[in-house]
């Protein structure tokens, strides 16, 4: 047998012999949820009791490194160096999850304790992100045991706070640049494209939020006593509102338009499928009119409002409300000036006589947008590797339609950053009954097992 088949076999192994479904089984149930954690240290013992067997199998030395941000948790780093003369890849994971809603599982499913039900695999971290380094992580020890060298240098950088924004990891970034230098970030997070073809995406989209408020007076004033002569906050800020966008969601301001929707991004989104999900049905007239639904999602900015408020729905009162506020929300993708995001709304808002109308801004930008060029070599070369193993074309998207901390990589490290996922839009992250199907993780253990065997193969 060919080496690399013994590599993949086993890796197959690890399925049949239930190894992998008892090692993420034990990553479940320690408990990550990064928004509920008593203390930052609590979290420590995902990198101490979780994943230390497999990094010292793997040969990798690990430092846990206090988060450069008071009460922020801890980070993992580490590495394996076989030659200077080798390539570099970083392997980034987050170990956190979002809180268990352990009440709202389907029947029988506890979100700490592994269940398979219909060759789908519950738990929290199943998807995000627990199973998706598990299987980097595995994979990388299949080609360990079967060649005895990898081919190439591996660190690693495992985060405990992603779900709360990664607090310190763009400093860390900067405080360890000579100790984290690699070649190139692969890393996995976020669904495919489609559930059974592998994907590739080279970045994310950022997020800014902001609060819209108008606040006239103290208290509320009878409508029969003071309707038609006191201004009213909620009429003030629907209308403010209605400039932002128009009614179908395209947006009216035109530094919100990215300038990154170049020809060769279109022809990488024109290939992908144009249904989005199964179980979701999109509206097609909304959003930028002329754009495909892929071009909306992956190569274009996106307003929201994420909550809105005047007066108590619940127990309303005959009473013009003395203010309105709205929580908003922008998605932007490269190619927008995020700096002048906030500015310009000002600015619009102000040409349209709503000088009334406060932005409050508190850490306005979330997320940075960033993302690796589409003509990058490793992209090149890592979208042949998959594409043979895989026997047809992948999807390539420029970027993850969501948020990442990839600009912590791209404009901290700079490096470029090649983010194969190993989960499907109907996972269910971040609610309840979060899962896998057993057959996407094992397609993505070989896929990656032989991925890492050719990156290290002429070495
Ligand atoms: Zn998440």
């Amino acid at each position: 047998m060919a080496l690399l088949d013994q590599a993949l076999e086993n890796s197959k192994n690890l399925f049949s012999s239930g190894e992998f479904i008892t090692k993420l089984g034990s990553l479940v149930n320690i408990v990550t949820d990064s928004k509920n954690a008593l203390s930052a240290y609590d979290l420590t013992s995902y990198y101490t009791d979780g994943l230390s067997d497999i990094l010292v199998d793997l040969g990798i030395q690990t430092e846990i490194i206090d988060n450069p941000i008071k009460n922020a948790p801890p980070f993992l780093i580490g590495k394996r160096i076989e030659s200077s003369e080798l390539k570099t890849i970083l392997l980034y994971g987050h170990g956190d999850t979002v809180p268990l809603q352990k009440d709202l599982w389907n029947k029988g499913i506890n979100p700490r304790k592994l269940k398979i039900v219909d060759e789908k695999i519950y738990g929290r971290g199943v998807a995000d992100n627990k199973g998706q380094h598990l299987i980097n992580l595995l994979a990388l020890l299949s080609v360990l045991k079967t060649r005895k060298k990898l081919g190439f240098n591996i660190k690693i950088i495992f985060e405990m706070g992603e779900e709360v924004g990664s607090p310190g990891l763009f400093e860390l970034c900067g405080q360890y640049k000579d100790y984290l230098k690699s070649d190139v970030l692969i890393a996995s997070d976020g669904p495919r494209v489609a559930i059974d073809v592998p994907t590739v995406f080279l970045g994310s989209r950022g997020a800014i939020n902001f609060e819209l408020e108008v606040k006239y007076r103290e208290g509320a004033h009878h409508s029969g006593n003071w309707g038609g002569v006191l201004r009213d906050p909620g009429v003030r800020l629907s209308h403010a509102l209605s400039i932002i966008t128009n009614k179908t969601g395209n947006i009216l301001i035109d530094n919100w338009k990215p300038t990154s929707l170049t020809e060769e991004v279109r022809g990488r989104l024109k290939s992908l499928p144009t249904t989005i999900s199964k179980t979701l049905e999109i509206d097609e007239n909304w959003g930028e009119p002329g754009l495909s639904s892929n071009e909306k999602l992956f190569g274009w900015n996106s307003f929201s409002i994420l909550a809105l408020k005047s007066g108590d729905i619940d127990i309303p009162v005959n009473a013009i409300q003395p203010s309105a506020k709205a929580l908003c929300q922008l998605r932007f993708v490269v190619g927008t000036d995020a700096n002048k995001v906030i500015l310009s709304l000002r600015e619009h808002l102000d040409q349209h006589g709503f000088q009334d109308i406060k932005i409050i801004t508190e850490n306005a930008i979330n997320f940075e947008a960033s993302r690796t060029n589409l003509d990058n070599v490793w992209l090149e070369k890592i979208e042949h590797i998959l594409q043979e193993f895989y026997g047809d074309n992948i999807h390539v998207i420029p970027n993850l339609a969501g948020s990442l901390p990839n600009n912590c990589f791209t404009d901290v490290l700079n490096i470029p950053t090649i983010w194969i996922p190993h989960s499907y839009k109907e996972c269910s992250q971040h609610a309840p009954n979060e899962h896998l199907p057993i057959n996407l993780l094992r397609d993505a253990l070989l896929l990656m097992t032989n991925l890492y065997w050719n990156l290290g193969a002429s070495n």
